[in-house]
């Protein structure tokens, strides 16, 4: 128990160290997970940064490629030729409608051609009375620049006539060598861009200023990445490219540059303003990737949410953790139950030694009883003919002196010659030698033992051979004895072994009444149904109630050391019981104790059964 307890803190500290270490555990495979994952979302991320990068820009390319032929086409016209070599109105006439024409065949926004001063002589867009470019001047915008200088331009810019956005592109018309004038055609990229949208992704155009122009999210167009120079704000102005929009940044910050083998160039985090239903803007943070178009000299840029990337490290995160804690609340429930098993397989064995050890000191144990019994049995016999001796002793002391004095006087009046004296002396000496003998004969019956005989027993006689060999004793404790058996009370049993009985019931009896001033002894027995009741009652003292269930018990006694083995009563049960009768014992309303045998009838029909 003191060790147990000594251990307790012991046990405490072991049980922190482990929450601890488990804590550790959970937190480090947490943070491995989540950077884990992270990194392999992030990864993928990329990758499909990458593929989309490379779809947008084909569609970008295939929007334009499809009219790039256009102007060339256009500066091939010799009716064209012949408009700008001359210009006049029935030849621009057959130019507009050819061009409307082709315009519309092709799909583009406008079809025009320009002389060489920059000033529109034919369009497609002829008949609008409003938005016709016929008759305007375009010699600032830069892709007439371009086609003067190169032979070919192209451009991204807010139409000055129509205000819609478009991409232009230029090519110069030669005759002979000789520029004469530019044809233009203007490509409208608002349906890429509503593709975009739908498809549900960030994606934006900027070009080489760095100004957003084409994009998935409306909000985005016309702004500026990045703070714009006075330079360029001024330069703008000038051509008018994206007509009288302010151009305000686009509130981008960029975050830092990623590295790692997947990530390209330029790869970044950046966070724009989320505008929400509030007036305060949110920031929110993207992977940015980039892919420029040389040709164009744009750059296009793809956003990637990585609010998901976030959801799946820290998913990742809770599962490693939750893993964890099943494994350790796993093992420690294996732990326990398998404490359990131990404890319940050392419980049994300790039970099944104690029940073998019990077993084998009860086995030892009876058997010493048993022997012990046996001697005790012996040593009662024993006792029981030692006092019988003493009694016979006693009982013989008195003829032998009668019998000497009888022969000292017989020998007088023999040498007196009183012969009838004499003959009458002898006599007396014979009776006198027949009950010695008699006495004798008893003690040898006693003594013998042989099995029990099953036989007809005169109940009277029984007993008043019992009585005789007590005579000494009550004539000298002056014990009445009143007597009312019936010369037919004859019972089934053994004669000698009644005897027996008789004479152990009748001296505790005598024990009993020892110190008591009337001393009676009232024998009697009466036939009832079952046979014959005997009964044995005295005045003593009685039986005390503790000592009720206890008194047929061997060596039960409340006499004095040496006075009794407490075996007569034991002794006598069984061989009353053997006889197929009953002894109990009672106490008398008016005091003392009364035994009461109970034996079968000799008559009756059991007659026929053997001894048991
Ligand atoms: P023992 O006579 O050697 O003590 P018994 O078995 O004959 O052994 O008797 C057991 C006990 O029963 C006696 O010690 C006594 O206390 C009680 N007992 C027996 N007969 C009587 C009686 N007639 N009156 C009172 N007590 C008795």
């Amino acid at each position: 128990m003191a060790d147990t307890v000594s251990h307790r803190p012991l046990r405490h500290r072991r049980l922190a160290i482990l929450v601890a270490a488990l804590a550790v555990v959970t937190a480090l495979a947490c943070w491995g997970a989540y950077r884990w994952v992270e990194a392999g979302a992030r990864a993928a991320l990329t990758l499909n940064g990458d593929q989309r990068l490379g779809l947008y820009a084909s569609s970008i390319r295939n929007a334009v490629g499809r009219y790039d032929y256009l102007p060339f086409l256009v500066a091939r016209d010799h009716e064209v030729l012949d408009l700008l070599e001359a210009p006049s109105s029935p030849r621009r006439d057959a130019v507009n409608r050819r061009l409307e024409t082709a315009n519309a065949a092709a799909g583009s926004a406008a079809l025009y051609v320009v002389d060489r001063a920059g000033l529109a002589l034919a369009s497609s867009n002829w008949a609008d009375p409003v938005q016709s470019f016929v008759g305007q001047t375009y010699d600032f915008r830069p892709y007439f620049r371009q086609a003067v200088e190169t032979g070919s331009g192209h451009y991204f810019g807010i139409g000055v006539t129509t205000g819609l956005p478009g991409f232009f592109l230029s090519h110069a018309v030669y005759l002979a060598e000789r520029l004469i004038g530019v044809a233009v055609v203007k490509i409208d990229l608002e349906p890429i861009q509503r593709d975009w949208a739908a498809g549900g992704e960030r994606v934006l155009v900027t070009d080489e200023n760095g100004i957003v122009f084409l994009s998935s999210h409306a909000e985005w167009k016309y702004r500026a990445l990045r703070p714009l120079p006075e330079a360029v704000t001024a330069r703008l102005a000038q051509t008018r490219q994206y007509d009288r929009s302010g151009l305000p940044p686009l509130g981008l910050r960029d975050g830092p540059e990623m590295d790692g083998p997947e990530m390209e160039n330029g790869t970044r985090l950046v966070s724009l303003p989320v505008y929400g239903p509030g007036p305060a803007p949110t920031r929110h943070t993207y992977l940015m990737q980039e892919l420029t178009l040389p040709e164009f000299g744009w750059t296009i840029r793809f956003l990637s949410d990585l609010e998901p990337v976030k959801a799946e490290a820290a998913g990742a995160a809770m599962l490693t953790a939750m893993g964890i804690l099943l494994l350790a609340a796993a093992g420690a429930l294996g732990w326990q139950r398998r404490q359990t098993l131990r404890l319940q397989h050392e419980a049994r064995v300790t039970l099944e030694r104690r029940v073998e050890e019990r077993t084998a000191e009860l086995l030892t144990a009876n058997r010493v009883l048993r022997e012990a019994q046996e001697e005790l049995v012996q040593a009662g016999k024993l006792a029981a003919l030692g006092q019988m001796s003493a009694a016979l002793a006693h009982e013989i002391n008195q003829p032998l002196a009668a019998i000497r004095t009888f022969v000292a006087s017989t020998r007088l009046l023999a040498e007196w010659g009183e012969t009838a004296m004499v003959r009458d002396n002898l006599a007396m000496i014979g009776d006198l030698a027949e009950r010695m003998s008699m006495l004798s004969g008893h003690l040898k019956e006693f003594a013998r033992k042989g099995p029990a005989r099953v036989e007809a027993v005169p109940v009277a006689r029984a007993m008043d051979r019992a009585l005789s060999l007590l005579v000494p004793r009550l004539r000298e404790e002056e014990v009445r004895v009143e007597q009312a058996i019936p010369p037919d009370a004859r019972v089934r049993g053994d004669a000698v072994r009644l005897e027996q009985v008789f004479v152990n019931l009748l001296r505790n009896a005598a024990d009993a009444m020892a110190g008591c001033e009337d001393r009676r002894l009232t024998l009697t027995a009466i036939r009832n149904a079952e046979g014959w009741e005997i009964r044995i009652r005295d005045t003593g003292i009685g039986i005390a109630e503790a000592h009720q269930f206890q008194l047929f018990d061997p060596f039960f006694t409340t006499k004095e050391v040496g006075q009794g083995l407490g075996l007569g009563l034991s002794l006598s049960y069984g061989i009353v019981r053997d006889f197929g009768g009953m002894l109990r014992a009672e106490n008398n309303a008016d005091g003392g104790a009364c035994f009461v045998i109970q034996l079968p009838d000799a008559q009756s029909p059991d007659t026929e059964r053997g001894p048991r």
